[in-house]
């Protein structure tokens, strides 16, 4: 007998809304779960006071991919947001990534010549260090410990949980390095976020799709999976195999939404506290992502946390003891017969809003053929 469903897909955020969107329009008839009592995944929106308040942390697209921006162009229009975030340590202001202004507020240099002269100066201790064995070590070659002290080491340390030596130095390539007065935190050549939030694209995308909120997939698999031909799970993959290799870690997250009586917090949308002191590690104001006018405003306090079972997992811990478990499951995945995996929990991957896009269009192309 035919199934109900051609696809179920586990997982209504933006890699499990382009792919059902991508197979309906193919004719396929798609069953959409969450376990969430909301779609959209991390991007979720939530409006309060007249605010698109970024749920689950920070999000801004930004692509150089032109092919992708051009498919969520499809569905809403950006604004002209650029992201300039601010970090506070010790109470002084520095302008982030790192470019001549940081250097001005840092050293009081005024030209690239100085800035370059300087930085120099900074990094010569560590000129031995051929290969970086760690973040430490990357952070002290690219800008000395003058930068690291104050931008970088607690920022990261207590985002991560451990020190800076115990931690892979890949995790700072996102921090670039410019000798132009440029605070654009991005190099990508396209960048906004959508105009009424990003729920309006997870619409958008669904709108013709049967999407069941609040619905674990592990609480009704025999029942969900009897509905459909084939599966595209996008929740974690550990769980997926019920962790037969043992757990994969992540790091987690905790927001605090707070709404103030004031109309204007902080003049901008991502101010990071870059002291280990300070417990939490950056705060947003949501308003200034949409160039707001409200009288009140809304702020969110961004805590990293441990992660333990029932939390969100936010951030695969992508050292090579998981590296090692997640090829165990990718390789079990790979033989199951109907079933596809996408998605960063599946994936056990850190993808931006992008490259989940990009991600899921090659599936879909791959599969609907
Ligand atoms: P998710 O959004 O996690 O969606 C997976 C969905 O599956 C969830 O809704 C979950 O509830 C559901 N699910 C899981 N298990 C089950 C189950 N058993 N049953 C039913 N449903 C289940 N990218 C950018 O481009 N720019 C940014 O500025 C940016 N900032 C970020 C900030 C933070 C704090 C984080 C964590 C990520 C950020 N990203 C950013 C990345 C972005 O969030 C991801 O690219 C994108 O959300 C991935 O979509 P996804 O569908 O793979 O995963
Ligand atoms: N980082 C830092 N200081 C900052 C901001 C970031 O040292 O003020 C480091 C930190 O190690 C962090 C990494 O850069 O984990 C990536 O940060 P980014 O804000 O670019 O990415 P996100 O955390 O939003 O994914």
């Amino acid at each position: 007998m035919k199934a109900t469903y051609d696809y179920l897909i586990v997982g209504a955020g933006l890699f499990g809304a382009v792919f059902a969107h991508e197979a309906t329009r193919r004719g396929k008839r798609c069953l959409v779960v969450d376990k969430r009592p909301h779609a959209g995944g991390n991007i979720y929106c939530r409006e309060m006071d007249g605010i698109q308040v970024h749920y689950y942390g920070a999000h801004i697209f930004h692509t150089d991919n032109r092919r992708v921006w051009d498919y969520v162009n499809r569905f809403v229009t950006f604004n002209r947001f650029t992201n300039s975030p601010l970090a506070n340590f010790e109470g002084r202001l520095y302008n982030l990534p790192f470019n001549m202004n940081t250097f001005y507020q840092l050293w009081g240099t005024r030209t690239p010549e100085e800035a370059r002269a300087r930085i120099e100066q900074e990094r010569a201790p560590y000129a031995g260090i051929a290969e970086p064995r760690n973040l430490e070590e990357r952070a002290l070659k690219l800008g000395g410990r003058d930068i690291y002290e104050r931008l970088i080491k607690g920022y990261t340390e207590k985002q991560w949980g451990r020190a800076a030596t115990e931690l892979p130095a890949f995790i700072i390539r996102r921090l670039p390095f410019r000798f132009t007065f440029d605070n654009n935190y991005f190099n990508d050549r396209y960048q906004g976020i959508p105009e009424g939030g990003y729920n309006a694209l997870i619409d958008a995308l669904l709108s013709e799709c049967e999407v069941r909120l609040g619905t674990d997939y592990f609480a009704h698999r025999a029942e969900l999976d009897a509905l459909s031909d084939a599966v595209l799970f996008t929740g974690c993959i550990d769980e997926y195999f019920e962790y037969c290799f043992g757990r994969l870690e992540y790091r987690s997250l905790r927001f605090d939404h707070r709404v103030l009586e004031t109309d204007n917090f902080q003049g901008n949308a991502v101010v990071n506290y870059t002291e280990r002191s300070i417990p939490y590690t950056r705060i947003i104001e949501h308003k200034h992502f949409a160039f707001g006018t409200q009288p009140t405003t809304v702020v969110t306090y961004e805590y990293p946390d441990d992660f333990a079972p029932g939390k969100e997992p936010y951030y695969p811990v992508n050292d090579e003891r998981n590296s090692r478990i997640y090829d165990r499951y990718r390789t079990l995945a790979d033989n199951c017969v109907d079933v596809l995996f996408g998605g960063r929990l599946a994936q056990y991957t850190y993808a931006d809003m992008d490259d989940t896009v990009e991600a899921a269009l090659r599936l879909s192309e791959e599969v609907l053929r």
